[in-house]
C-alpha cells in the first residue's frame, strides 16, 4: 500500500519538473488513476485483522480485545470464541471484553486461527470477498457472498 503512494507521489513530483503535452497529460492521468483504482481494489479485498492483545495469568490467557475480532469478522462473537475454544481444545469463557482461555497460548496462535477463520468462514470462495453472511438451511451452513453473490458450502465446522 506504502509502495503505491510513492509510485503516485514520483509521478505527480515529475509533473511539475517537467513539460508535458496534453495528450502525455492525460496519458499520465489516466496512468494515475488506473494505479489508485488497483490500490483501492487490493485494500477492499485485503482483510485487515486487528493486533491480537494478550495477557497471561497463571495458566490462564487473555485475549484482551476479543470483542474487537466479531466486530470486524461481522461474526457472532459466541460463534467466534466456540471456534477459538474448539481449535485449542481447551475451555473459554467471555468476559466482557476480553475472552479467558484455559492454558498459555502465544499472541501467534490466536493470529493463525484468525488467518484460518477468514479463510474458512468468511472469504467468498468464488471471488475471495471477506463481506459474507453465513445463511443456515436444514442444518448446513451456507456462505453467501454479498459481493458477488455467490452461495457456497461453509468450509468451516463451528458455524
Ligand atoms: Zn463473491
Amino acid at each position: 500500500m506504502g509502495f503505491g503512494f510513492l509510485n503516485v507521489t514520483h509521478i505527480g513530483s515529475s509533473l511539475c519538473c517537467f513539460l508535458v503535452t496534453k495528450a502525455e497529460y492525460e496519458n499520465l492521468l489516466k496512468r494515475i488513476q488506473d494505479k489508485l483504482g488497483d490500490t483501492d481494489k487490493e485494500s477492499s479485498t485485503r482483510f485487515e485483522l486487528p493486533v491480537v492483545d494478550v495477557m497471561w495469568e497463571g495458566q490462564k490467557t487473555f485475549l484482551r480485545n476479543f470483542s474487537e475480532f466479531p466486530k470486524v469478522l461481522r461474526r457472532d462473537p459466541d460463534k467466534v470464541l466456540q471456534y477459538l475454544s474448539k481449535e485449542f481444545a481447551v475451555p473459554a469463557e467471555r468476559l466482557g471484553d476480553k475472552a479467558m482461555f484455559i492454558g498459555r497460548r502465544a499472541p501467534d496462535d490466536f493470529t493463525r486461527l484468525f488467518q484460518i477463520y477468514v479463510k474458512d468462514y468468511l472469504e467468498c470462495t468464488t471471488c475471495k470477498s471477506p463481506d459474507t453472511k453465513i445463511l443456515k438451511e436444514n442444518r448446513i451452513s451456507f456462505l453467501i457472498c454479498e459481493a458477488c453473490g455467490a452461495k457456497s458450502t461453509l468450509k468451516g465446522k463451528y458455524a
